[in-house]
């Protein structure tokens, strides 16, 4: 592969994370119904009243993209992954997001209980929350770009999940979105993608592996009947499954990936943030429209971070 090229898809992938998060947030923890009467959301704008992003300007991303980015940081820094400096910093960032009016209420109850136990002085390994929730599978998207030995994406995935969520279903979320981040980048095709994705999470958790079976099986049908089957609230089994049928179902166009995850319903900014993750990571930042691009919040500096990573 070209440098330009596989550089554009290190870009595409952590910039369309953000795009993702970022459109989708509108719709947070809103029903697919609600959302079907006001008409897909296709463009950045301020969240829906009651949303956790509310307080939030139209073109600004959550704490998804936000803990994406401290683990790039992490892994930049330390040039791999270090539990204990990515646990440091996922404590300070938790702290300053929960001290902030505008991104309080962004942070989910797994996060902010292994934030609190962090700070309380509690080891990386023991800090993590039980809830099998997607909060580590949502910023998983820099070890997959980091590493190229996919026994090392694993490994170094379901490590990252460990500090804030110790569940077998948390770290093979992880695992799904690292995995399949990598096997993007390198250009694998949809069949050859999901077999590598669902054989790695099903080491830690088979139900997981089972769950991005099915939304590959139910790639072919229409959105609203694949949403009821796999679920989109933020519980890891239903925000990476219905990423993965996104990502699956418009395997050639990130556009309209990304816009069918925005308006899923239930954990919208989550399943939008893999989904874009996913599709940038195949297709390359130019997949995007411009205007998600050029629209994005804080767009130079995930670019440069991402431009740090592809050169390590
Ligand atoms: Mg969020």
């Amino acid at each position: 592969m070209k440098p330009e090229k596989l550089k554009s898809k290190y870009i595409g992938c952590m910039l369309g994370a953000a795009i993702g998060d970022a459109l989708g947030k509108q719709n947070e923890g809103q029903t697919r119904e609600d959302i079907l009467k006001r008409g897909y959301v296709r463009d950045y704008g301020k969240a829906q009243a009651g949303c956790p992003g509310e307080k939030l300007r139209a073109s600004q991303y959550t704490d998804d993209t936000e803990q994406m980015l401290v683990l790039a940081q992490s892994l930049i820094r330390c040039e791999g992954f270090n539990g204990l400096d990515f646990a440091t910093a996922i404590a300070k960032w938790g702290e300053d997001a929960m001290s902030d009016p505008a991104r309080k209420s962004l942070v989910g109850p797994s996060s902010s209980k292994a934030i609190a136990r962090l700070n309380a002085g509690i080891s990386w390994k023991e800090s993590g929350s039980d809830i099998p929730s997607c909060g580590s599978a949502m910023r998983a998207a820099p070890i997959g770009l980091f590493y190229d030995d996919l026994l090392e994406v694993e490994e170094n995935a379901a490590l990252s999940s460990i500090p804030t969520h110790r569940s077998n279903a948390a770290r093979a979320g992880a695992v799904a979105v690292a995995v399949g981040v990598r096997c993007a980048t390198n250009g694998m095709g949809c069949s050859d993608l999901v077999k590598e994705t669902i054989a790695r999470a099903s080491k830690y958790d088979m139900e997981l592996g089972r769950r991005i079976g099915l939304s590959c099986r139910l790639r072919t049908e229409e959105p609203g009947k694949a949403f009821a089957r796999l679920g989109t609230s933020y519980l890891v089994y239903e925000t990476v499954s219905s990423a993965f049928y996104c990502f699956l179902r418009h395997f050639e166009s990130p556009e309209n990936a990304v816009i069918e995850a925005v308006n899923a319903g239930g954990d919208t900014d989550s399943i939008a943030c893999i989904t874009g993750t996913l599709s940038g990571a195949l297709h390359g930042i130019r997949c995007f429209p411009e205007k998600w691009i050029q629209g994005l919040e804080n767009k130079e500096n995930i670019e440069e971070l991402a431009y740090m990573i592809f050169k390590t």
